[in-house]
């Protein structure tokens, strides 16, 4: 496909297609076995994907957001983005963090020997936002988390919160801190587990700020917006299995009974719609490695990608029929994981609502 890549991205291209046709021969059953993720991980390792989201100077490959974007793309359209240790844990808002702060954690996150989460959303009935207020050389936090993904295990979370008379900031806190209480833990329909948290008087050193306070709300939101582009290209990329699969199913089915002329059309309009959000997908990859501002652009990919690859899954499930909505065909499973996608990390609807406050409001923008 002319995606204009240049000769080292038609290489990766190649590199994860290869790892994900190697994967999709993987017999993964819905809880992966210690064993098989260091499978993965080490076929991935091999392939030279496991780096791409792990910086240089802890002996990553710090792919650029082309590089993420064009590796997930081809692990999607095999099916297998969604596989446990296909890439390395990244630095994420820890690579924003004071030298002491990254001293002590991050080599060991990097390492995998410790794990985090990220506490944004709050709970609908909150009184107030989590907040924090000075208190000599350390900070006292309040409030709750309702929707930290992998919170159960996670050694600290990195919260958001409203800073007395600052603004909004990051905080690693420990979850084992006095004062950090987890009071539900769920998983949700795609088979992620997740965990709410409150906290009640906790006391962090201000040490463990994660850049400026009053910065907190931008630096949260690079986090957002990196996990939004992994989405869109993961859906893009799977939206192109829903459309493989889906051809495959036509070219037999035509030849036992005519589907007819309607299924045709509908099959165009499936690969339209994919067309469109890859291409904007890969247009946006290239904005952010330009360093231009890119915040509209990864909403609007966020939005095409997973609204595309929710419409493209319905759709193929009722040209399949019945045999779809058995539980070991692919297109159950891919329901089931592209449906938390609509909402996580920002829903839809708010997304729009922020493209046109944006431009409508601020005059910022270029969509
Ligand atoms: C699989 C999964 C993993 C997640 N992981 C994390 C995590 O690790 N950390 C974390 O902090 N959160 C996480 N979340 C939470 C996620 O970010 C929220 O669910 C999401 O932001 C929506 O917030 P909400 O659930 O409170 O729903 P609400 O914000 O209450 O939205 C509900 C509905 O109201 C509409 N709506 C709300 N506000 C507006 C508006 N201003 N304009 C128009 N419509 C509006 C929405 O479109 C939606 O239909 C995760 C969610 C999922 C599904």
């Amino acid at each position: 496909m002319p995606d204009f890549l240049d000769e080292a991205q038609l290489a990766l291209q190649e590199q994860a297609d290869a790892l994900g046709r190697r994967l999709a021969e993987i017999d993964a059953g819905p809880d992966y076995s210690q064993q098989l993720r260091t499978e993965i991980r080490d076929l991935s390792k091999e392939a030279g994907i496991f780096s791409l989201t792990q910086p240089l100077e802890y002996g990553g490959l710090s792919g650029t957001s082309m590089d993420l974007t064009i590796a997930r793309d081809a692990l999607g359209r095999w099916n297998v983005g969604h596989l446990p240790g296909l890439f390395g844990p990244s630095p994420g808002l820890l690579g924003q963090a004071s030298a002491e702060l990254k001293d002590a954690f991050l080599d060991r996150y990097l390492a995998g020997e410790i794990s985090g989460g990220f506490g944004f959303t709050e709970p609908s009935d909150a009184e107030r936002h989590t907040w924090a207020r000075y208190d000599g050389e350390d900070l006292i936090v309040n409030g709750a988390k309702s929707y930290v993904t992998g919170g159960s295990d996670a050694d600290f979370i990195n919260t958001l919160v409203e800073l007395e008379e600052v603004g909004p900031a990051m905080i690693l806190i420990e979850s084992n801190r006095a004062g950090v209480s987890v009071n539900r833990r769920f998983s949700s329909i795609d088979g992620s587990h997740h965990a709410s948290f409150i906290f009640t008087d906790v006391r962090v050193p201000k040490t463990h700020l994660i850049g400026k306070p009053g910065t907190g709300l931008s630096r949260a939101m690079q986090q957002v917006n990196s996990v939004r582009m992994a989405i869109a290209a993961d859906c893009v990329g799977l939206s192109r299995f829903v459309c493989e699969l889906i051809a495959d199913h036509l070219k037999h089915s035509e030849r036992d009974h005519d589907k007819g002329h309607a299924t045709r059309i509908q099959f165009g309009h499936m690969r339209t719609q994919a067309f469109a959000a890859r291409s904007s997908t890969y247009r946006t990859a290239r904005l952010i490695d330009a360093g231009e501002n890119s915040v509209n652009e990864v909403m609007a990919s966020k939005i095409l990608a997973t609204e595309t690859i929710a419409a493209l899954v319905d759709a193929a499930i009722q040209i399949v029929g019945g045999e779809a909505l058995v539980e070991s065909h692919p297109l159950t499973s891919i329901f089931r994981r592209v449906r938390a996608t609509r909402l996580a990390e920002g829903p839809t609807d708010v997304l729009h609502a922020n493209i046109s406050r944006g431009y409508l409001d601020l005059d910022l923008g270029r969509i």
